[in-house]
Parts: structure tokens; sequence; C-alpha cells
């Protein structure tokens, strides 16, 4: 096992498992956003036109902003009792633990780690579990850092490609806002640009194609935030889910509009799980350290954007949740 930081640095090893494999599983984690999709999707361009037969597969519905992007017909959804495709080399990108690609993993535990596996990644929890790895936890997204490694690689960025790497960008920064963003993220975004990424589209798609249902899930949400000082917090249930008919993408924008609250330092959003357990999506500002926090639950993510599944209802989630997090605020 490597471990690089640099893609300059893990170009070569990258390159050199690349072509050792004929037949490539591009794996990502569960509930896919746009890094996700973006990264599944950019790595089947470039692993397409180095001549190999490559599978996406996506562990969950692909969000609706994503699946117009170029190639994105080509995503197979993973359903419970697949069999794994035959493939010599597993590449798994924006995914913090084998166990967040959900039943593929679940159900292919042994097959899946006994192949070879290239991750790239940005989560500062990735621990590194694949043959080679190249994990920058300084990267504002998985798809800023497949961009350099890309460069780094010699591989020529088309447009299409170009669009698949912005839309990674563009969501994991929330267009250039989060507290992980750099001049790198920057002038990787105007590298796109310039190879001919359709960024109004993406833009388009990402910000002003909110889907009505999802609308309607953001009032009921946040008619009941709940406010201690810095804290804030709010409960999506099963019945808001069946009442508006919203996608989970939807849950993202509830997040969202907590994070855009004056004063908030941080914030947990419970999401009801049909299985019984429940969903914490976590947000914090500098230095609030919330993957920390995660962790203790056996979650992760980034330092100040993390989640974690709680095998309980959200109203005993609140109880666990909410004085840790009180005690990691004040
Ligand atoms: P979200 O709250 O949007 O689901 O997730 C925020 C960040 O935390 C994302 O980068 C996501 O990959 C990570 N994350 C969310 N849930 C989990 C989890 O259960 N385990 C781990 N390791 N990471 C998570
Ligand atoms: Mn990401």
């Amino acid at each position: 096992m490597t471990v690089y930081t640099d893609p300059i640095l893990a170009a070569p090893a990258l390159t050199d498992q690349i072509n050792q494999a004929k037949r490539i599983l591009i794996l990502t984690h569960i509930n896919p956003d746009g890094d996700a999709i973006g990264s599944l999707l950019s790595v089947w361009h470039v692993l397409k036109t180095m001549g190999k037969e490559v599978i996406p597969l996506a562990s969950s519905p692909l969000p609706g902003y994503t699946t117009w992007l170029p190639g994105a017909e080509q995503i197979q959804v993973y359903r419970a009792g697949m069999s794994l495709p035959e493939v010599d080399l597993v590449v798994m990108v924006d995914t913090a633990t084998l166990g967040r690609v959900g039943r593929i993993y679940d159900e292919h535990v042994h097959e899946l780690t006994t192949l070879p596996i290239v991750i790239v990644d940005h989560h500062v929890t990735n621990e590194g579990a694949g043959t080679v790895n190249l994990i920058d936890p300084a990267a504002a997204s998985t798809c800023e850092l497949l961009c350099e490694l890309f460069q780094a690689m010699g591989i020529t960025i088309d447009a299409d490609l170009a669009t698949c790497l912005l839309m990674g960008i563009t969501t994991d920064t929330q267009s250039f806002q989060t507290s992980a963003t750099t001049a790198t993220s920057m002038r990787v975004a105007a590298d796109l640009l310039d190879l001919g990424a359709d960024q109004l589209r993406v833009v388009r798609e990402v910000y002003f194609a909110l889907p009505a249902s999802s609308a309607e899930l953001i009032g009921q949400a946040l008619a009941e935030m709940r406010r201690d000082g810095p804290i804030a917090w709010a409960r999506v249930t099963l019945a808001m889910m069946r009442d508006t008919g919203a996608e989970d993408e939807a849950v993202d924008e509830v997040v969202r509009m907590l994070q855009r609250v004056s004063g908030v330092r941080a914030l947990v959003v419970f999401k009801e799980r049909q299985d019984g357990t429940t969903k914490i999506s976590l947000r914090s500002v500098q230095p609030i350290n919330v993957a920390l926090l995660a962790t203790y639950w056996g979650g992760g993510g980034h330092a100040q954007a993390a989640g974690a599944t709680l095998n309980m209802s959200p109203e005993q989630a609140e109880h666990e949740v909410l004085p840790r997090l009180q005690e990691l605020v004040w």
C-alpha cells in the first residue's frame, strides 16, 4: 500500500496500475453528489481513451443535476443481488472507506478486497486502504485532484472531460465558497474553462433547476429549525419525504440553507431512514472539526462537512448528538 498526497508523484504508480489492467470497475460513494459523479465520469472518460474496458457503477441513483453529464447514460446503478462485473482493477473515487460504496461492498466484500484497488480521494478520514492511493485532504474536491493527476499523466482534457471535472469542483466548493476552497481550486477551474467546460450548464443544473418537491421539503424542514446559540439543527422525517415526494438530494439543500443562517457556527440535519436508522449531516465553520466528531459514530468526512449513520430514531439521535456538538462548539 502506498499513499501519495501529490498527484505529480502519484502519476507514474497510478499509470502503471492502469496499464496492467484490461477491465476496470469504477466505484464511488453511496448517495453520490456532484463530486462523486463528476469523478466517476471523468475517470471513465480517461480510461476509455486509454483503451480500457470500463464499467462505471454507482451505488445509488444519480442526483438529477448530474444526469445530463457526458457519459452519464453509461453509469449502471447497482441493485441488491447484482453480481460484481468481472474486472482486474477497481478505481474508487471520492470515497473515504470501502464500506461507503454501500451495498456493492456489503454483498461483495470478498471479491472487492482481493482485487487491486486504486483510490483517489480528498477525505481527511480516508485511511488509504487501496493498492495505490492518492489522497489529498487539502484538495477542495476529488475532481480538482483528478484534474491535476490527469495533467501529470499527460492526458489530453477535452471539453466533455472538462465539464465532468468542473461539476465536482463546483458542487464540492459550493461555487468557491467553502473553507476548503483554495487558489488552486480556482486555477484548476479556470484551466477547465479554457479547455471548453460547459460552465453555464453546470451552474444552471446545480443552482437553477431545483425540483419543486425539494423546495417544499426545504420549507417543511426549515419551519421546524431549532437553534441553540451558534448551533442549529433540523429534522427530515420519512413523512416529510413522502408528503413532498422529494429525492434524497433535497436534504443537501436543507443543509445548505441552515449554513446560511447568520450566527450559525455548527449544524446538524437528522434524516430519518426507512431502515430505522438516522443519517446525520454535520457542518461547521473553522476551526470546529466535525469530521472527528462523526468518527465517534463510525462516520467521517471533512473537517467542516461530515456525516454518520446512527442506529436509532431521529429523536434518540438528537439526544445523542446535540450534547456532543455543544461540547465541541462552546
Ligand atoms: P453529507 O452530510 O453531505 O452526507 O456528507 C458530508 C461529508 O461527510 C461527505 O464528504 C461525505 O462523504 C462524508 N460522510 C457522510 N456520511 C458519512 C459516513 O457515514 N461515513 C464516512 N466515512 N463519511 C461520511
Ligand atoms: Mn468530494
